[in-house]
């Protein structure tokens, strides 16, 4: 019901009101990106895991831009496919709805892993994930610079999972909350979370800023992004995660030369 009346709905408005309208909810969603990342790296200050990023470059900037750009290019596609019913959300507020936010995180956290550990072999890591890398004093920016092709392969496997996958609007809308959330969390060079985390039952499985920090310091370990399940399962987790937690670990010597062997 919900869908087919915002689907009427649109249907009315042009592509450049469309495009537009998509543009400024990206740019929302950066901007509050920002500014939560902001917001936790001064609230703890003082519980650093990486040291503190160096002055921006205009190199991260264009990135960034770049990325805010593509995201928005592939939100209009999704949109597209939704529009003639490729892609479909269902309406339900029950159960089922919300059991799509741990069915998609897992989903993706495994493909996401997949994929990660994939760009971090050979050649393709310089082509496609190495100006990520270029930052291993990571700040909440930092989650937004990647290279062009890097971005549109995940939003090409995101569009992939949502023609398959007939999630409901409330699971979709929470998962992609969580998905910016992760994000910011892991690129705030802080840790908010207390050290006892990492004992804690079910909750220690759960991805932390110390994880994709240390995923930053040294690329061998840590490809998870919501989770540190298939890294645990895989034998991918840094040997120093629990151990380390909360604090800082060296970075390794040659960030790109750890890059290349990290799969
Ligand atoms: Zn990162
Ligand atoms: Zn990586």
């Amino acid at each position: 019901m919900l869908g087919e009346t915002l689907r009427a709905w649109t249907a009315t408005l042009s592509w450049p009101m469309v495009v537009a309208g998509l543009l400024v909810q990206n740019l929302v969603v950066f901007g509050l990106a920002l500014a939560g990342g902001a917001l936790v790296v001064r609230l703890f200050r003082g519980r650093r895991v990486t040291a503190p990023p160096p002055p921006l470059e205009r190199r991260e900037v264009a990135l960034a831009a770049c990325t805010i750009v593509l995201n928005t290019a592939v939100t209009v596609v999704g949109f597209w496919l939704w529009q003639r019913g490729t892609v479909r959300f269902r309406d339900d507020l029950g159960l089922y709805a919300w059991l799509d936010v741990p069915v998609i995180l897992l989903a993706m956290d495994l493909a996401m892993y997949v994929l990660h550990r994939v760009a971090h072999v050979g050649g393709l890591y310089g082509w496609l994930h190495r100006p990520h890398h270029r930052y291993d004093r990571p700040r909440p920016l930092t989650l937004f610079v990647l290279a062009p092709h890097e971005t549109l392969a995940f939003g090409a496997l995101w569009l992939v999972v949502i023609s398959v996958y007939p999630a409901s609007w409330l699971g979709m809308s929470i998962y992609l909350a969580l998905n910016v959330a992760f994000g910011v969390v892991g690129h705030v060079g802080v840790e908010p979370l207390p050290r006892a985390w990492v004992r804690l039952p079910v909750l220690r499985h759960v991805a932390t800023s110390t994880f994709h920090a240390q995923h930053h310091a040294d690329p061998r370990f840590n490809f998870g992004f919501y989770t540190v399940l298939w890294d645990r399962l895989l034998g991918t987790l840094d040997p120093r995660y629990e151990r380390a937690f909360g604090t800082s670990i060296e970075a390794a010597p040659s960030v790109d030369a750890a890059g290349s062997t990290g799969a």
